[in-house]
C-alpha cells in the first residue's frame, strides 16, 4: 500500500498522530526500542502473551529505526492497544508514575520486620521469612511486579473466597441460586478467630461465612460433591487457570499432606458441623463426604501460585469476572459481587472491621503470608511476605495496604469528588492536578459564580493555586468580579496568596483599577504595598490558541511544568493542540521555560510550538526562563529565537 493511501484512511491518520506523539524530536523516525519502552512503561512487558505478535515484530527490527510506513507495519493488528497506551486510555493511564510510587511503598514496607511466620507445618516453617513479592494487575491487564513476584507461595486461606466463587458457580450450573450455597453457610461477619467453632445462633447452625475455616469446609463440600477429591481439586485448578489467564496452579503435595496431618482443628470443625447436621446434605451427610470436603479444603489451601497470578485473579474480580489477560469470562458478575461483599466484611479474619475502616477495600489473607486486595473497576493487588501479625495477616502485606490507602484515593467510601490530598491512579498526575484547579480558575476568571458554588459544595479547595500558583482569587481580582470575590472570601480562602511573580490579588485589583475590590481585600486585612517588581497587566493580544477544553489545557500545562514527557505524548495522541493557552495566556512553553523543564521544552519545540507566544503580561517563554534563571531552557530558546525580544 502506498504511503498516501495509508494516510488517507481514517485509521491511519489516527495512527499518524500516535507516531507524531512518540517521535519526540520530530524528525520522522522512531527507534524500534522506543515502542518497547512505551509499552513497558504502561505495564506491558515483552513476555506478555497477548502482545506476542507485536513484540515479535519489534524483535525482528531490533536496533532499527522506523519511519511511518514501517511503524504501521510493526503495529499491524495491535494498533488499537498501542493507541490506548499512548493516549492513556487505560485503567491506570500514568502507569510509570504509579509504578514508581508502588516501588517506594514496597521499599517502605520492606522495613517492617515484625511478626512471626506460621510454623504449624514444616513446609510453611521452612519458607525464608525475608521473601517479599508484590504484583498489581489492572483491569486492562497492565502488570507491575516487584521483588519475589514470580515465586510460588502457599495460598492457604486465599483459597476461601475463590472456593466460595466456585461453589456459587457450580450451583448456578445446575440451575440453583445463591441460596443453595447460603443454606449451608452464612453471610455475617463472625467477629471471631478464623478457626473458631462457633456457629450462627439464628437457629440454622451455619458457619458465619465462607471466609472462616468452618465456612470454607462447607463451601468445599459444595464443589462437585459427586466426584473424587482429586477430580474436584483438578476442577478447582482449572477454574483458577481461567481467573489467572495462565497455567493451572501447582499443587504442593507435601503441604497438602502436612495440612492433613496437622489439621486436627479442621477435623474437629468438620465433625462438629456434621454432628449439628450442618454439612451439606444435613443429617444424611456421610462420613466420607465430610472427609472429602476436608480433603478438598486442605488441597486448595496447599495450592501454590505467584503473587502475579493471584493479582491477576484479583483483577478478574475487579473486572466483574472477566480475566483481563484473556478477555474471557471466568465468573458470573453476581458471583463476583457476592464474593467481594464477603471479603469486605470478613476477609481479614477478626481484623476485618478495622481493615475496612482504614483501607476500605475487599481483601483476603492467608497464613502463608499472602494477601490480596481488589479495587473494583481498577485493579487487583497481591503481596506475599511470610511474617504475620496477631490476627494472622502478613505484616508487610497490611503495611502495603495501609500505604496504598494513604497515598492514593482508593477507599471504597471516599467521597466521589477528586480529593486534594491523595491522587487517584485512575487519573494521570497532570490530569489529577488539572481536575483540582482548572475548573475553579476558569470559572473565577470569567465571573461564573454558579460553577464556583457547585465546586464549593463538592468541597473543592477554592484557594488552591495552579502551576504558576495563581488562585481563583487572583483571577477574580484581576477581572474585578465582586460576587466571585465575595464567594471566595466567604469560603475562607487565603486573601493574600502569592503567585509565581510575587503578586497577590491586591496587586491584581490595583493594576486592574478595581477600587471596590481593593477596598474589600484591604478590609480582609490585606495591607501592604504593591509587590516590588510586579508587572502591569497589559492585556496583550493573544496569538496563543484559545482551545475549548479547559481541563485538557490545564493538564497540558501541568505536564509541561513537571517535565512529564509521557503526559505531553498523551495529549498529542489525543489531538490536544500543544500551544493552547490558559486564562492568563500561559502556554506549555511558558511553563517548561519557567520550570527549567528541558525535555518538555525540546519536545514542544520539536512539535512546532510557536516561541513568540505572550502571556497577559506580555512575557514570552524566553522572558520566563530568564526571570527564573534557567540557563538550559534559556539557551535553547535563544538558539531558536531569531529576534530575541530583549537582546542582552
Ligand atoms: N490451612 C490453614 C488452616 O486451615 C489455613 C488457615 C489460614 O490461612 N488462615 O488452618
Amino acid at each position: 500500500m502506498a504511503m498516501h493511501e495509508l494516510q488517507s484512511s481514517r485509521g491511519a491518520s489516527r495512527i499518524w498522530r500516535l507516531f507524531h506523539a512518540i517521535d519526540d524530536d520530530g524528525d520522522g523516525w522512531i527507534e524500534a526500542v522506543t515502542l518497547v519502552e512505551v509499552l513497558a512503561r504502561a505495564g506491558f512487558e515483552t513476555d506478555d502473551r497477548r502482545l506476542a505478535g507485536l513484540f515479535g515484530r519489534l524483535a525482528e527490527r531490533q536496533g532499527a529505526r522506523l519511519d511511518f510506513t514501517a511503524f504501521l507495519a510493526v503495529l499491524g493488528a495491535d494498533s488499537l492497544i498501542f493507541e490506548r497506551v499512548v493516549r492513556g486510555d487505560l485503567a491506570v493511564p500514568d502507569f510509570a508514575s504509579f509504578a514508581e510510587e508502588m516501588a517506594r511503598i514496597f521499599a517502605e514496607a520492606a522495613a517492617a520486620r515484625g511478626g512471626r511466620q506460621a510454623r504449624y507445618v514444616a513446609p510453611l516453617a521452612e519458607v525464608n521469612p525475608e521473601r517479599f513479592g508484590l504484583a498489581a494487575v489492572t483491569v486492562d491487564g497492565q502488570i507491575l511486579r516487584l521483588g519475589d513476584a514470580g515465586v510460588d507461595f502457599s495460598i492457604q486461606s486465599i483459597c476461601k473466597p475463590f472456593n466460595y466463587c466456585f461453589a456459587l458457580e457450580e450451583q448456578a450450573h445446575v440451575g440453583l441460586q445463591r441460596d443453595a450455597v447460603h443454606r449451608w453457610v452464612g453471610m455475617e461477619p463472625s467477629g471471631r478467630r478464623y478457626d473458631a467453632a462457633a456457629l450462627m445462633e439464628d437457629g440454622t447452625d451455619r458457619p458465619y461465612n465462607p471466609m472462616v475455616n468452618a465456612g470454607a469446609i462447607v463451601t468445599a463440600a459444595l464443589i462437585r460433591p459427586g466426584e473424587t477429591v482429586d477430580e474436584r481439586l483438578d476442577r478447582v485448578r482449572r477454574l483458577w487457570a481461567l481467573l489467572t489467564g495462565g497455567d493451572a496452579p501447582r499443587l504442593d503435595t507435601r503441604m497438602r499432606e502436612a495440612e492433613g496431618r496437622a489439621g486436627h482443628r479442621n477435623r474437629l470443625l468438620a465433625r462438629a458441623l456434621a454432628e449439628a447436621g450442618a454439612m451439606p446434605g444435613g443429617p444424611s451427610a456421610t462420613p466420607e463426604s465430610v472427609g472429602d470436603a476436608l480433603g478438598l479444603y486442605f488441597g486448595t489451601c496447599a495450592l501454590a501460585l505467584t503473587v502475579t497470578e493471584v493479582a491477576t485473579a484479583a483483577a478478574t474480580l475487579a473486572n466483574g469476572g472477566i480475566c483481563p489477560l484473556t478477555r474471557s469470562r471466568a465468573l458470573r458478575r453476581r458471583t463476583v459481587r457476592d464474593c467481594l461483599s464477603m471479603m469486605q466484611m470478613s476477609g481479614m479474619y477478626d481484623g476485618s472491621g478495622e481493615f475496612c475502616l482504614r483501607i476500605g477495600l475487599p481483601a483476603k489473607s492467608g497464613v502463608g503470608g499472602g494477601i490480596f486486595l481488589v479495587v473494583p473497576g481498577l485493579m487487583g493487588v497481591c503481596v506475599w511476605s511470610p511474617r504475620l501479625n496477631a490476627h494472622g495477616n502478613s505484616v508487610r502485606g497490611v503495611r502495603v495496604a495501609e500505604l496504598l490507602a494513604a497515598r492514593y484515593r482508593l477507599h471504597a467510601f471516599d467521597p466521589p469528588a477528586v480529593s486534594a490530598d491523595r491522587p487517584d491512579p485512575r487519573l494521570s498526575l497532570s490530569a489529577w492536578r488539572a481536575a483540582q484547579t482548572a475548573r475553579a480558575l476558569w470559572a473565577a476568571g470569567c465571573g461564573d459564580v454558579q460553577t464556583l458554588d457547585g465546586l464549593l459544595n463538592q468541597q473543592v479547595d477554592l484557594g488552591r493555586g495552579d502551576y504558576d500558583r495563581r488562585t481563583p482569587l487572583h483571577l477574580a481580582a484581576a477581572t474585578g468580579h465582586m460576587p466571585v470575590i465575595r464567594l471566595l472570601l466567604d469560603a475562607g480562602v487565603d486573601a493574600d496568596p502569592i503567585d509565581r511573580w510575587g503578586r497577590g490579588p491586591l496587586d491584581e485589583a490595583e493594576s486592574g483599577g478595581h477600587a471596590a475590590v481593593v477596598a474589600l481585600l484591604k478590609a480582609h486585612a490585606v495591607r501592604r504595598d504593591p509587590r516590588v517588581g510586579s508587572a502591569e497587566r497589559e492585556l496583550q493580544p493573544q496569538q496563543a490558541l484559545d482551545f475549548g477544553d479547559d481541563l485538557a489545557v490545564a493538564e497540558l500545562l501541568w505536564a509541561a511544568a513537571a517535565d512529564d514527557l509521557d503526559g505531553l505524548r498523551r495529549l498529542v495522541a489525543r489531538g490536544v493542540p500543544l500551544h493552547a493557552a490558559d486564562y492568563d495566556g500561559r502556554t506549555a512553553l511558558h511553563l517548561a521555560a519557567s520550570e527549567g523543564a528541558e525535555r518538555a521544552l525540546d519536545y514542544l519545540l520539536a512539535h512546532g510550538h510557536p516561541i513568540d507566544v505572550r502571556d497577559v503580561w506580555g512575557a514570552t517563554p524566553l522572558d520566563d526562563a530568564r526571570r527564573e534563571h534557567h540557563d538550559g531552557t534559556m539557551a535553547r530558546l535563544i538558539a531558536v529565537t531569531r529576534s530575541p525580544t530583549d537582546p542582552d
